[in-house]
């Protein structure tokens, strides 16, 4: 149960078309992919880095894996607990980097107990559903993207705000006359001050949404309070909570009720499961959701799905504007549905074949 060694492939990927949000566009997907090797086994985690949400790049996940994966080499990874406790001592920021061992550490604990990740937390395999998302599109666009999400089969659909109100408010507008019984609900990424926010939100709340993500910038507690109190929409923390102090302070001084985790903000499981304890404590209810991440990234999300009550809502599409599938196992979405199996650990991992083309670097002692 000791760990050999830690090996990094940095990875990027084509997006099947830009992906705009208020605060950048995306056009590939830079991430690493993080194997952990004990004995004969191998665990697996991804960092993706999204620069304008956690302040990580893929090169700056490099660096900090590299540092981090030094120090696992010859511990013993079934005591994961204390382990990534240790690293986001050594690197608190590098929430995704972290992120990414934690899910590897955790792969490898399942697998050497044969048991499902989420059956580590006493969770459920249960069917989650997930919405897919319309980015910064022309309304016209994103009504027929609306209409074309419902005959795949989603009862949900996310839709990005951030252009400016009348663009913000005909892009819904069009999305809920393209899908008239879908559940709705909005992200505007910061993209807000709270008077403008509030606007947007009594002027789309028409249209029957449920939510909406992170509406002011991610040090704006006071607006999201306001907000909280006074908008026709339900209002979400996203950026604003990285962690478990992050969502007390939010719940406990009334600045929300609803909490989006994400393994790459949380540093991992074990961070997103303090979170929504803390949700839970405070009557809130939680979402999981991701960056970019590949089928891979997303089981591990799945899982933390599977693992906790307190999270309701499902925004597991994050691998579907990939232009390649390089993952094996994992995930898979039938009808708007998210489905994982019940491998030992994670139940995914990168296909041979990809990773062949990619350079790997190898962490020793
Ligand atoms: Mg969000």
């Amino acid at each position: 149960m000791v760990i050999d060694r830690v090996r990094l492939y940095p990875y990027s990927i084509g997006r099947l078309s830009p992906f705009r949000i208020a605060t950048m566009t995306s056009y590939s997907v830079d991430g690493v992919f993080v194997a952990i090797d004990g004995g004969d086994l191998t665990g697996w985690g991804e960092a993706l880095p999204f620069h304008s949400i956690n302040g990580e790049t893929r090169e700056t996940c490099v660096e900090a894996l590299r540092f981090l994966g030094q120090f696992l080499v010859g511990r013993d990874f079934m005591a994961v607990g204390s382990l990534v406790a240790e690293l986001k001592g050594l690197l608190p920021t590098m929430t995704t980097a972290v992120g990414a061992i934690d899910v590897a550490l955790h792969d490898l604990v399942g697998q050497k107990l044969g048991v499902p990740i989420y059956q580590l937390f006493g969770g459920t395999n249960r069917e989650l559903p997930t919405d897919l998302t319309i980015g910064i599109v022309e309304p016209d666009v994103a009504g027929v993207r609306a209409g074309e999400i419902v005959a795949e089969g989603f009862g949900r659909i996310k839709v990005k705000l951030g252009d400016g109100v009348e663009n913000d408010v005909a892009r819904v507008s069009a999305v809920r006359e393209g899908a008239p019984e879908a559940l709705i609900r909005v992200d505007a990424n910061q993209a807000y001050d709270r008077e403008t926010a509030l606007v947007v939100l009594n002027e789309i709340a028409e249209f029957g949404v449920e939510f909406c993500e992170q509406p002011v910038r991610r040090k704006d507690w006071a607006g999201l309070k306001w907000l909280h109190e006074h908008a026709g929409v339900a209002v979400m923390a996203d950026e604003s909570c990285f962690d478990a102090e992050d969502a007390f302070g939010l719940i406990s001084g009334g600045c929300c009720s609803l909490v989006n985790i994400k393994l790459c903000k949380s540093s991992g499981l074990i961070g997103a499961r303090e979170i929504a304890a803390v949700v839970r404590s405070g009557h809130g209810r939680c979402m999981v959701g991701g960056m970019a991440e590949t089928r891979l990234g997303v089981t591990a999300s799945a899982h933390l799905g599977c693992s906790d009550s307190a999270i309701e809502y499902f925004d597991l599409d994050a691998h579907t504007g990939h232009t390649e599938d390089v993952i094996e196992g994992g995930l898979e979405i039938v009808g708007g549905t998210v489905r994982i199996g019940d491998e030992p650990g994670l139940g995914a991992r990168p296909k041979a074949e990809f990773l062949a083309g990619l350079s790997m670097i190898e962490v020793k002692k």
